[in-house]
């Protein structure tokens, strides 16, 4: 699951972001074309993404 924060373009997939939106956000299986979080990608390259 993606989430977003209203008003901004990046998706984070990571709960361990440390962006990860826990209020005002909105939440999509499959993220519309956008930013991806820089975080989450190399938490997921890492194998650190939970
Ligand atoms: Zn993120």
């Amino acid at each position: 699951m993606y989430r977003q924060i209203k008003g901004k373009d990046v998706w984070h997939f990571c709960t361990n972001c440390s962006m990860w939106p826990t209020s005002d956000y909105k939440e999509s299986e499959s993220p519309t074309p956008g930013e991806l979080c820089n975080e989450c990608k190399s938490k997921k390259k890492s194998g650190e993404c939970r």
